[in-house]
């Protein structure tokens, strides 16, 4: 490190270690503390609790984050919500099959279907000779992964992996249509022929598919994904932060707008020392306080897209990430500045301070201006000013 600074010293690091190596300790950003002291690693509050050591537990043997990527492509499945959640029950095994049945004391547990085995979710949803003929008819048969695997959750993981996204929200659909023709074969003895169950299946998942594509282009712009103007007296500053790993540069953007959706200052610029795509949010934020400060705002709302970085500033009192060492100047400012509040806005309605970092990137300069919008936001900031008061405009 250079004495006395928060940076590396390049050129010793790199005469010192192998270009590999040395690349990895430049990447690392150096806290803005001197005081050392023993933190829980595995949680950004620092404070080891049963419940993060098994959570670090469950992530080392790598279990957790598969089932919670399962789990994200299932909540947003484009199908029926009570779709969704027999899609989650599925991958628990948490359907009341004849197994389960008969481990609390009722019934023998046989598939009712076929009468042959015991009913398992596996042989209810997949195995039972009633429910291939199903598979065959729908021609999904084939396409799916061939075992051994542990348990549903598994199978389901191959399942997602192996199909395209529309092959995969179909078979989900599929196999609710399958439960549902084994629930009704139970209650009222009916069983639904295995081709109607296949083509009823088809049916709903294109039905909502076709609907979902409408809802989506309707609603695009009122689901929060826009700029909205602050109210009058207000100023809204939105900032962005820019990271190119592959030369490690870093950018932030910082733009103020009134009531009007006018803008009133603004700046862009590299930023200097080691960062990680989180701490240089953080920097992005700093800017935009410190905008607010010099200008002598009192009403400000801070905007920005990371958000991580808004809930360590809006709560965070114990936090030891190194983030958070890098949080400290702006959330003292926060603390003295009352009228400053700090919120997370959707991506698509940050694209001005994220432009503005991205043009630092191509000039590879500092800018700073006043009521003068350079050119690469300036259509941002005009569309975004137009659209702002119209919720529900289709674009
Ligand atoms: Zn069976």
């Amino acid at each position: 490190m250079i004495p006395g600074s928060n940076m590396w010293d390049e050129r010793k690091v790199t005469q010192v270690f192998t270009l590999e190596v040395g690349r990895r300790i430049l990447d690392c950003p150096i806290a803005r503390t001197n005081e050392d002291k023993i933190i829980w690693g595995h949680h950004s509050t620092g404070t080891y609790t049963t419940r993060t050591g098994q959570h670090w537990l469950l992530e080392k043997e790598n279990l957790r984050s598969r089932e919670s990527s399962l789990w994200k492509v299932i909540a947003k499945l484009p199908v029926l919500p009570k779709i969704r959640i027999f899609g989650w029950r599925l991958g628990r095994g948490a359907l009341p099959v004849g197994h389960k049945i008969r481990a609390t004391g009722m019934g023998e547990g046989i598939c009712r279907l076929c009468g042959n085995y015991v009913e398992t979710v596996l042989h209810a949803v997949r195995e039972c000779t009633s429910v291939q003929e199903i598979l065959s008819e729908s021609g999904m048969v084939n396409l799916l992964p061939q075992g051994p695997f542990r348990d549903c959750m598994e199978r389901l993981d191959a399942s997602q992996t192996l199909l395209a996204s529309e092959q995969f929200s179909f078979l989900i659909v599929l196999l609710w249509n399958i439960w549902n023709r084994r629930n009704r074969w139970i209650h009222t003895n009916q069983l639904i022929p295995a081709r109607l169950v296949s083509e009823y299946a088809q049916l709903v998942h294109g039905d909502f598919q076709k609907s979902n594509e409408n809802v989506v282009n309707r609603v695009t712009c009122a689901r929060g994904k826009k700029w909205m103007k602050p109210e009058q007296g207000q100023v809204k500053i939105n900032v962005d932060g820019a990271w190119l790993a592959a030369n490690r540069t870093v950018a932030i953007g910082v733009i103020a707008r009134d009531h009007h959706g006018l803008m009133i200052d603004g700046c862009a610029k590299m930023v200097e020392g080691a960062h990680t795509a989180e701490t240089v949010e953080v920097c992005a934020f700093e800017a935009g306080v410190r905008m607010a400060m010099d200008n002598g705002w009192d009403r400000v709302i801070l905007e920005g897209d990371a958000l991580s970085i808004v809930n360590r500033l809006r709560n965070g009192d114990q936090d030891c990430s190194v983030a958070a060492t890098f949080l400290e100047e702006t959330r003292e400012a926060l603390r003295t500045h009352t009228g400053f509040t700090v919120q997370h806005v959707a991506r698509d309605a940050n694209r001005a301070a994220h432009e503005l970092a991205q043009t630092c990137f191509r000039t590879l300069a500092d800018f700073s201006f006043i009521f003068d919008v350079p050119d690469s936001i300036s259509s941002i900031v005009i569309h975004d000013a137009i659209f702002s008061d119209c919720m529900h405009l289709s674009i």
